[in-house]
Order: C-alpha cells, then sequence, then structure tokens
C-alpha cells in the first residue's frame, strides 16, 4: 500500500465514473476499483445485446443531468455504442480505473479508511460505494471459493479443460453455450459439468432450443443433477478444487455414502444468481433499518433499506453509498427525522449522486 486517495470509488459503472470524473474536475485525488475486466462491467453484463440505453429522467426530478458527459444521446443508441463511448470517454479524460479488483472491507485507520480488496489494500480519507445492486451470490462452501468465476468474458480460456458451470437458471445456461461452442470450434473433446442443486434445470424456451442446437452440433456435456457444491480446499499440489457432492445415499447406521467431483476452482463458473447489496452493508457494519408497515412506501414489509444522511454518508463515518446500490428506496436522515427516499434506478439517479456526492465530500474535507 502506498498513496492514500481523497476518494476510494468502488464500483465503475455510472455511478462510479462520474464520482470519478467530477473528482477529476474538481482536483481531489481519486482512484476507481472495479471488480470487472471494463468498466461498466454491470451494465456489459445485464443489458440484452442490442439493447437500447435511454436517456430517462423520473418525471418530478428538478435537476438536469448533471454531468452531461456520461448522459446516454436524446436518440437512444445500442448499450455496445453506449460502452464504447464511455470506453473512449475514459480513456479521453485519462480517468484512474483499475480493474479486475474486487471490494472486500473497510478497515477504520486513525488517518482515514483502509479499502481491503482482492488485489491488496488502498488508502483513502473518503470511500464511495457505487457497486450498484446486482452483486453475484457466493457460493456458500466450507472453505475459500473466493477464485469461483462468476462470470466468463473469454469462453476459450477453458478450451482444453473440463469445466463445470453451476447454476440452473437462463445465465448459467448461456455460460454451457458458449463454452460449448468455443470448445466446438476448436475440436477440443473435453466436457463442460452443467450442476444444479435440484434436479430440474429453469431455463427459458429460446434458450433451451439454442442449448440443444448446441448439442446437436456436437457439444460435450455431462448434467449434474442434484450436486451440491460443498469444500472449497486445497490439494496436495497447491491447487484450489471445489468439491460438488452428489447422489448421497443416507445408511442406517449413520455413516453416509456418496459420490463426489473435485474440480480445480480455476475451472469452475458458478452462476447462482445476484443479491441485493444488504449482506455487504451488514458485513461493514453500515446500518439499514427494517421497513415496517406504514413506515415504507416503496419497499415491501421485511426488507433493509440503507441509513443516509442527505449527502449520502452512511452511519460509517467517511462511508457513503450512491446509485443502483440505494435504489429502489433508501431511508434519509434529515432534518431530525428519518423517512424513506425514492430513489430510481437510473443511470440519471447514479449520475447525479455522484455529482452530490463529490460537492459533500469536497465540503467534508475543507476544500
Ligand atoms: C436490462 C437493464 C436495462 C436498463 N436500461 C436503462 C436505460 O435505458 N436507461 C437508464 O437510465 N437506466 C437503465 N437501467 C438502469 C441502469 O443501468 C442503472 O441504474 C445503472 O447502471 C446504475 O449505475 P451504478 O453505477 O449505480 O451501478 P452498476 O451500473 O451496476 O455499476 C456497478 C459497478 O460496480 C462493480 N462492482 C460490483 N461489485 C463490486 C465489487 N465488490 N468490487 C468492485 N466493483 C464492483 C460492477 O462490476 C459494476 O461495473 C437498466 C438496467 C437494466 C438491468
Amino acid at each position: 500500500m502506498n498513496r492514500s486517495y481523497d476518494v476510494l470509488i468502488i464500483g465503475g459503472g455510472p455511478a462510479g465514473l462520474s464520482t470519478a470524473f467530477v473528482c477529476h474536475k474538481q482536483g481531489l485525488s481519486y482512484l476507481v476499483l472495479e471488480s470487472g475486466k471494463a468498466i461498466f462491467q454491470g451494465i456489459a453484463n445485464t443489458y440484452p445485446q442490442g439493447k437500447l440505453v435511454y436517456p430517462s429522467k423520473p418525471k418530478d426530478a428538478p435537476e438536469p443531468f448533471l454531468v452531461e458527459e456520461l448522459r446516454p444521446p436524446d436518440k437512444p443508441v445500442t448499450v455496445e455504442s453506449y460502452l464504447q463511448y464511455v470506453q473512449h470517454f475514459v480513456q479521453h479524460e485519462n480517468l484512474n480505473v483499475q480493474t479486475e479488483v474486487s471490494f472486500e472491507d473497510i478497515r477504520d485507520e486513525r488517518d482515514g479508511l483502509t479499502v481491503i480488496t482482492s488485489k491488496g489494500n488502498f488508502k483513502g480519507k473518503k470511500v464511495v460505494l457505487s457497486f450498484g445492486s446486482n452483486i453475484p451470490r457466493e457460493l456458500s462452501v466450507y472453505g475459500d471459493a473466493t477464485m469461483v468465476a462468476k462470470n466468463v468474458d473469454d469462453p476459450t480460456k477453458y478450451i482444453g479443460v473440463k469445466t463445470l458451470v453451476i447454476g440452473g437458471g437462463n445465465t448459467a445456461a448461456d455460460v454451457v453455450i458458449a463454452i460449448l461452442k468455443a470448445k466446438r470450434e476448436q475440436n477440443d473433446d473435453q466436457p463442460v459439468y452443467w450442476a444444479h442443486k435440484s434436479e430440474t434445470f429453469d431455463v427459458n424456451k429460446e434458450t433451451a432450443q439454442r442449448l440443444g442446437e448446441e448439442i446437436l452440433l456436437g457439444g460435450n456435456i455431462r448434467l449434474l443433477q442434484g450436486a451440491t457444491p460443498r469444500i472449497g480446499e486445497v490439494d496436495d499440489e497447491g491447487v484450489d478444487r471445489l468439491v460438488i457432492r452428489m447422489n448421497e445415499f443416507k445408511q442406517a447406521d449413520g455413516i453416509d455414502l456418496y459420490h463426489a467431483l473435485s474440480f480445480p476452482m480455476k475451472n469452475v463458473i458458478a452462476c447462482i444468481g445476484s443479491q441485493g447489496p444488504v449482506p455487504i452493508f451488514n458485513k461493514l457494519g453500515v446500518q439499514t433499518i427494517t421497513c415496517t408497515s406504514g413506515v415504507c412506501t416503496i419497499a415491501k414489509e421485511g426488507e433493509r433499506l440503507v441509513l443516509l444522511t442527505a449527502e449520502f454518508e452512511s452511519t460509517r463515518k467517511g462511508v457513503y453509498v450512491i446509485g443502483g446500490a440505494i435504489s429502489p428506496s433508501f431511508m434519509k436522515i434529515a432534518a431530525g427525522s428519518i423517512q424513506e427516499e425514492k430513489h430510481p434506478n437510473l443511470i440519471y439517479t447514479a449520475v447525479n449522486d455522484a455529482s452530490h456526492v463529490v460537492d459533500a465530500i469536497k465540503k467534508s474535507l475543507g476544500r
């Protein structure tokens, strides 16, 4: 760990990059830490191919887009063109971004905050959490499984190896199809194992059709139904492996029999869905409040909403949360009361939060 930044920004989507750009313009030092291969990875992962990106703005929102540079054009363009535009913009402005760095935790220090990531620790005076609303679920196994990939950028990476895809839905199916196709095109006969904890897979008709076509064209697939990831371990050769268990046979004498397969973790992709950011807030000690009937009109009863000041600062001093991570609503502390605040999940909201949060940080740093 070397230098300390004014602002460490977690996530390089519309909220994080707008924060970076505003910091850049206002003379604050900053660093964006993005877990994906590239900026806007959240959008690249979730928008369907060819989807048009709209510069949507809630009808009752008084402000214009406060960071014009990241505003999608009035005449909607495809997600691919928008992503390309943003890439050029980041290069042109020379924004300070590190990709493939996954945020894990924050530690308080005497002179600021330390952000703990998969690629080491970073120091900052303030931290802006802008990791969006789609946090991929982690495999819950005994031992460590953090090396397991959660999506596939380059299916050719799996050529020549037996690959395991975990998950029973469309995303897992798409990953299976992409790897089968890459393997088939390179005449690779190593199979793709597709594991799901239930007996049946749950994919839509169109995906099932594409999968069927891939199998008919020679795709080598092995289905593992009723298979549960159980243990992350390191073998005698120092290789991180994931053990999945199948076919459990309960014995009367209390000794259970089962079959298990063990895969090098680098050959495993887990597509087991996503979750909201509440588990991360809990881990960070950022306070959330449970909605009760009559208190919330947007969130449902029982849902937990993060508690923020009007400047987006959380109950953890110096830690701010903006963008999709606090949509569709959060609990706002203002004028001595706490109220649910509507916060639509839009690029507009993410971008404008960024502008407000940098103003607040600047003030708090006395600049
Ligand atoms: C299918 C679809 C279509 C949409 N269409 C529109 C539209 O047309 N117009 C519109 O205004 N809005 C649209 N939206 C909503 C819009 O995309 C979101 O409001 C916006 O992306 C939120 O920005 P964000 O920066 O808060 O989060 P994201 O865009 O989700 O960015 C968060 C970033 O953080 C990264 N990240 C996550 N976890 C970590 C971690 N642990 N460490 C480091 N980085 C991490 C992610 O990889 C991601 O790049 C659409 C949403 C979807 C799903």
